[in-house]
Order: structure tokens, then sequence, then C-alpha cells
């Protein structure tokens, strides 16, 4: 028989995951996986000497650096999807995919700092290609909405956990 409980921090939610490091439970949503098990995300957190949502300088400057590299490399990228069908759900895949390389550099810590870094990074590559168009591209909003649901989801990818 398994025992039910509870996440720690959301006391009306099911689970059968605990930390690895302090027993509490956490769900699904707040479980962390590090590189030695399950963690909760204060202690996941604690070893890197970081504060939920709040980053090093070295882990911002990591983040701005890879944010660069998303508006460069997402050109090419950006160009393809705007060519492909439902541009609109493989621009928001892509532009997860970019937020989630950033909050990766920043330390997973996500927050306000990652989320502009990413939203930025993110509709560079959109607006570097939409620009010598923009009058028509708004008339033709296609373009504009993938960009949007790109950065939308760049954003989701830093949430504060
Ligand atoms: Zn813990
Ligand atoms: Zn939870």
């Amino acid at each position: 028989m398994t025992e039910t409980m509870y996440c720690y921090r959301h006391p009306k939610r099911e689970t059968r995951v605990s930390c690895a490091t302090c027993g509490r439970p956490i769900c699904t949503e707040c479980m962390v996986a590090t590189d030695v098990g399950i963690k909760c995300p204060d202690d996941a957190r604690l070893p890197r000497g970081a504060r939920a949502g709040v980053m090093k300088s070295g882990q911002v400057l990591r983040s701005v650096l890879t944010g660069l590299g998303v508006a460069v490399a997402g050109i090419p990228i950006a160009y393809v999807l705007l060519l492909l069908p439902l541009t609109w759900l493989i621009s928001a895949a892509a532009g997860y995919g970019a937020g989630t390389l950033i909050n990766r550099a920043g330390g997973r810590n996500g927050g306000p700092v990652a989320i502009v870094i990413s939203v930025v990074a993110t509709a560079v590559p959109f607006l570097v290609l939409l620009a010598p168009d923009l009058l028509s591209s708004i008339l033709q909003p296609r373009p504009l909405i993938a960009m949007v649901f790109a950065v939308i989801a760049a954003g989701v990818a830093n949430r504060q956990i």
C-alpha cells in the first residue's frame, strides 16, 4: 500500500515523489531533476547559493551571451519557420527551446531577468526578418502571430518554479 503524500508547496496536490535531500513530498510541477536525484526547489538551489529568481552576475552574463547566440542563430531558423505550415505552433516550440537554453545558462533560476533576456532574444530574429516588410506583415499577420507565440513560450520557459 502506498501512502498518499501531498506536495509541501501545494497541500492539495497528491504526489508519490519526495525530495532526495529533505524527504518532503513534491509534486511533478515543483520537483527539480538534479544530477543527484529529484529535489525540492529549495534544496535544488541551495548548492548553487542562489535564491529563487535571483541570478548571480556570472549567470546573468551567461544568459545574455546565450541570448545573443539565440538571437543570431534564430534568424535562419525563424526564416525557415515562417515558410512552414503551423508556423505559430513550431515557433512556440522553438521559443520554448530558446527560453530553456537561456534558463539553463542562468543556472535554471528563471525569474524576471531571464524572461527579459529570453523574450528579447526570441523576438530579435523575427523583427530582423519582419522589419523590412513591417507594413505588409501587419496586413498579413501570420509572422507576427508566430513571433508572439515564440516570445510567450520563451517567457514561460523562464517562469519561476
Ligand atoms: Zn528538499
Ligand atoms: Zn507542488
